[in-house]
């Protein structure tokens, strides 16, 4: 069965309509600001920071941390993975 991640807390369902109707700890706007957002690349073994490069095995273990790169500033923001 497929899963369905979130890109920026890296929360997984089994359906799009149940993971994007619900709101998101870890959304730019803010705790609970908006809801998840689908990840559209590939699951895989190994998630790389799409603006530092910053690598993580997990979605959820890559965007707790501030990006050095983020383009609303140093740390301004969370790691988001590249599809
Ligand atoms: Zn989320
Ligand atoms: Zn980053």
């Amino acid at each position: 069965m497929a899963n369905f991640y979130c890109k920026y807390c890296g929360i997984h369902h089994s359906s799009v309509s149940n993971l994007t109707s619900s709101s998101c700890p870890r959304h730019p706007n803010g705790v609970g600001k908006g809801k998840h957002a689908l990840y559209e690349g590939d699951e895989k073994s190994q998630y790389t920071c799409k603006y530092c490069g910053h690598k993580s095995s997990t979605i959820s273990n890559l965007t707790p941390g501030s990006c050095p790169r983020h383009p609303d500033g140093i740390n301004k923001g969370h790691h988001e993975p590249a599809l």
